[in-house]
């Protein structure tokens, strides 16, 4: 399968080193490759610069992101929320028509830690995202996990937990459930269209402070039913 993954952060570079290992063909989407590429401080949250991750995964090409969009049947939204509207207009007519597998969450942390939920245009980000590119078919899931878990539920409980789902598009839904099943998902709960995005990205600050006193991100829910 041909993946174009937008986001060279530590989520875009493990979501890629995962797919690439699968045997899918993934590429890495960025505003600007040579800017990505000369980054020597960590980001954020401690990850560090891009360049020592390529170093090991040479294979895994680093594009600008209407170059990503273009290479991609699935696209992957792992751009920060606040910045995803503009990445995905950077990814240009290629958007459309293409499953929009979106983890990504509008986090604001402009005054600091525990973050707030920024205000999006229509209710969430993966609702603004179907809004703003209608042609898209997005599917909002792997936003209420922590990246190591995305990739290895097996991490949690045996992997016996729950991962929410949302989107309009029954198709899509179903494809991208399938990919999720190759990573170990077994139990993939469909909440309806994309207005359920607003749940989940709300959730996600529920799931912050739970992981704050647990003491660590390896946590998830399961919905007993
Ligand atoms: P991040 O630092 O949140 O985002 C980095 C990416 O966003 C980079 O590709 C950057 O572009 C792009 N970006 C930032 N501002 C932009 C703007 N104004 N316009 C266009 N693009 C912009 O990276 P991350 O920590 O890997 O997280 C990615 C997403 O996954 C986030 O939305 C996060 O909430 C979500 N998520 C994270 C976890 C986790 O465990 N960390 C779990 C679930 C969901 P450049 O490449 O050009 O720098």
């Amino acid at each position: 399968m041909k993946l174009g993954i937008l986001g060279s952060g530590a989520v875009g570079r493990e979501l890629a080193t995962r797919l690439a290992e699968d045997g899918h063909d993934v590429v890495v989407g960025t505003r600007d490759p040579d800017a990505t590429r000369a980054r020597t401080a960590p980001d954020a949250m401690g990850f560090p610069p891009f360049s020592e991750w390529h170093a090991e995964h040479q294979h895994i090409h680093l594009v600008p992101f209407a170059e990503a969009a273009a290479h991609g049947g699935i696209l992957v939204n792992a751009t920060s929320g606040l910045g995803s509207v503009a990445a995905l207009t950077a990814g240009g007519k290629a958007v459309q028509g293409k499953i929009v597998i979106d983890l990504a969450n509008p986090l604001d942390f402009s005054s600091g830690f525990p973050p707030t939920l920024a205000p999006m245009a229509h209710g969430s980000l993966g609702e603004t995202l179907q809004r703003e590119f209608p042609e898209a078919r997005v599917v909002k899931v792997l936003n209420t996990v922590n990246l190591a878990v995305m990739l290895r539920p097996e991490l949690v409980g045996s992997g016996d937990h729950t991962l929410l789902m949302a989107g309009d598009d029954e198709g899509a839904k179903g494809e991208v459930r399938a990919l999720l099943e190759s990573f170990g998902w077994r139990d993939i709960l469909d909440l309806g269209d994309i207005s359920a995005s607003r749940d989940t990205e709300a959730y996600v600050l529920l799931w912050l402070r739970m992981a704050g006193v647990v003491g660590h991100p390896k946590i998830n829910i399961k919905v007993v039913r």
